[in-house]
């Protein structure tokens, strides 16, 4: 087969990122503050350390303030709720990220719960995925989900009665990647590590997402020829950054596949931002609603 598609979400990423500073530069010169954006890191994980750094850098460029919160990993769950009740309560913040996985002393569960869901741009609040659920466009959809969503959407891959086929249930990627492709009308089949016969499904995909940070996971064999494939998983293999995908075999047989480096990965930020965006623009409406005069 010739070369696949590239499905490149780094260009795509620099083209909505214009656009947002866009809208922002806008917002802000018709004398709104700025948007806000609270990131938390408890301890000192460095791949989370990267990850924050990255999202903390990409706001600064399209002009959405930063509050960088780096906790003690030795933080109790009350203190950290503590922290999140003080940013629920602050004008300046529209959105809250809390950046997972937490050390093993704090309860995750609780934590997200204490988020309010209209500054929850990460969507993990019970709130969020339950409009996620009822296909409800008022809500935040978690980052990756909805970076995916706009990729496949700009390359123009069709969805609606697609085989979509996702590899990996995490709460963060895979479940609620199903529920959007059910939005889209795709035919979605989830798989996971109980999966019996992982092939019978990948090689029925006409769109194959995995997300479960298993590196070469998937093997050329185990897709059809044709297929649409998004790799989200990032794993450190002899200090490089690779997906679950055997690229080299699997783009043999692929009609568009997602790099890794440069997918899916740059799309999770662009989705925090559009996130943020969001918030900050029903919070600012909100705002000069509740203090216009009679
Ligand atoms: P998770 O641990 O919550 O979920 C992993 C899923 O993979 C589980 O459902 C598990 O059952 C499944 N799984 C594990 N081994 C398997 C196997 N051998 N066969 C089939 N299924 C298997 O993880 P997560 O938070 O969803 O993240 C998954 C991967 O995606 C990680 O590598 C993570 O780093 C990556 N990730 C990337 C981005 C990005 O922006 N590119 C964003 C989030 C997560």
């Amino acid at each position: 087969m010739s070369e696949p598609l590239l499905l490149d979400g780094k260009t795509l990423s620099q083209k909505i990122r214009e656009e947002i500073k866009g809208e922002i530069e806008k917002l802000v010169g018709a004398g709104n503050r700025r948007p806000g954006l609270a990131v938390v890191l408890v301890g000192d994980d460095p791949a989370s350390e990267v990850y924050v750094k990255n999202k903390i850098k990409a706001c600064q460029k399209v002009g959405i303030e930063s509050f960088f919160y780096k906790l003690d990993k030795n933080i109790l769950t009350e203190e950290l709720l503590d922290v999140i009740a003080d940013l629920n309560s602050r004008e300046e913040v529209d959105g809250i990220l809390v950046q997972l996985p937490l050390p093993p002393q704090i309860d995750q569960g609780e934590v997200v719960l204490a988020i309010s869901p209209e500054k929850d741009v990460d969507g993990f609040h019970p709130q969020n995925m339950g409009r996620l659920v009822a296909q409800r466009e008022d809500g935040f959809i978690p980052c990756t989900p909805l970076g995916i969503d706009l990729l496949l959407k700009h390359y123009g891959i069709e969805l609606k009665g697609k085989d979509v086929v996702i590899v990996g249930a995490g709460f963060i990627v895979g479940r609620p990647l199903s529920l959007l492709m059910l939005w889209r009308n795709a035919t979605v089949t989830v798989c996971h590590i109980h999966t019996k016969d992982l092939r019978k499904f990948t090689s029925q995909a006409d769109i194959l997402v995995s997300a479960t940070g298993v590196p070469g996971l998937i093997k050329g064999d185990m897709v059809k020829e044709g297929v649409v494939v998004v790799d989200v998983g990032i794993s450190k293999v002899d200090g490089r950054i690779v997906g679950d995908v055997v690229f080299e075999e699997v783009k043999e047989k692929a009609s568009a596949i997602t790099p890794v480096p440069g997918g899916v990965g740059p799309m999770t930020v662009t989705g925090l931002l559009l996130n943020t965006l969001k918030a900050y623009k029903k919070r600012i409406k909100a705002h000069s609603t509740s203090t216009m005069k009679p």
